[in-house]
């Protein structure tokens, strides 16, 4: 019979990234048995005890294994779950989740549901909910195959805080029949802090006109320890990186201050930032739709508002 849920923890660069202790928060609140974790890489034994409140950490150790390719992954993974038999499986709504998670679900002949923001357990059953319709409308599915695979937003669970780390079992698994190789492998440049994790983000739109409208947002950013963002069309125009892009075809971002400077709104783009704790809106189009998410909002032209706001920010942080 399936009991408890297992977690994919993921690493970056050797270290577990910040959705892996939220995977063990939303597990544990889901109430459904035992928490379990799996670690797959190589030479990743030694993060295992960085995963806590955790009963166990089913790790998959190979060389084979030390950059994640979807099929050695899905192996590893399939492995892991036919061993823990777990009634759900989470894993982050990231670039390896998000792949990895339909392949898994594919080799267990279950279900999986994508990017999910809320999840329910009742009778036994893992009902989840996702945003549809770029951020328009909530979607609640519930499950009728087991296991049930989930995949889950970045920032849209509380994370587990203390506890103790689990035992380790390691798994043996045969990844040598891989087909996928990886030729390159090519790091996007960038500096402080990465758009996903930041709890702030200073976001520009079509409205600053071209990259120097930028300048100041970068200032911003800076002086809030903050990430920068850009909407679809910027980014498009080629003025910003597309990594930066925010919205339903971009980064989703969950920052505690997200600030919108001459960005219209549009629910594409919403679907990328509503889930911020606290949306800024600077438009010089009092009835833009951005007005309607943001908790405070400045009619104005940017030019004169960004370096007004800059000069007051620097004014509170000299003040400490
Ligand atoms: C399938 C699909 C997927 C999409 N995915 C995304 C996505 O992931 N992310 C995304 O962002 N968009 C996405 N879009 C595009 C989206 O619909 C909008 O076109 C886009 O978000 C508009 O970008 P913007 O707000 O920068 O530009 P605009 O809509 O042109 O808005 C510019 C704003 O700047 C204001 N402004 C102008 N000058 C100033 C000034 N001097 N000072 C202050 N304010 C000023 C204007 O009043 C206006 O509100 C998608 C569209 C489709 C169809």
């Amino acid at each position: 019979m399936p009991h408890g849920v297992l977690i994919l923890a993921e690493l970056m660069d050797g270290k577990l990234v910040p959705i892996t202790q939220e995977l063990v928060g939303a597990a544990q609140r889901l109430s459904a048995g035992p928490v379990s974790a799996m670690l797959i890489g190589s030479g990743v034994e030694a993060a295992a005890s960085g995963i806590t409140g955790v009963e166990t950490v089913y790790v998959v150790d190979d060389p084979a294994l030390a950059e994640y390719t979807n099929d050695a992954f899905t192996s590893a993974a399939e492995a892991v779950a036919r061993q823990a038999d777990p009634a759900v499986i989470l894993l982050g709504q990231t670039n390896i989740g998000r792949d990895l998670a339909p392949a898994l679900a594919y080799k267990l002949g279950t279900a999986v549901a994508m990017d999910t923001i809320g999840l329910e357990m009742t009778d036994g059953k893992l009902h989840t909910t996702r945003p549809a319709y770029g951020g328009n409308a909530r979607a609640v599915n519930s499950f009728t195959a087991s296991p049930a695979v989930a995949t889950v937003r970045p920032k849209s669970q509380d994370p587990a805080l203390g506890g103790s780390a689990g035992a380790v079992t390691k798994v043996a698994v045969d990844v040598s029949g891989s087909r996928t190789k990886l030729v390159e492998r090519k790091v996007a440049t960038a500096e402080g802090v990465r758009l996903e994790d930041a709890n702030v983000v200073v976001s520009g739109g079509r409205g600053v006109g071209g990259p120097e409208g930028f300048e100041t947002i970068e200032q911003l950013a800076h002086l809030l320890g903050g990430a920068v963002g850009a909407s679809r069309a910027v980014a498009d125009l080629g003025w910003r990186p597309v990594a930066e892009q925010v919205g339903l075809t971009g980064k989703v971002v969950s920052p505690d201050l997200y600030i919108a400077v001459a960005i219209s709104g549009a629910s594409q783009h919403m679907a990328g930032c509503a889930g911020s704790k606290n949306i800024i809106a600077i438009n010089k189009d009092a009835d833009a739709n951005i007005f309607k998410a943001a908790r405070f909002g400045i009619v104005g032209d940017y030019k004169a508002v960004m370096p007004a706001l800059i000069e007051a920010v620097k004014k509170v942080k000299a003040e400490g």
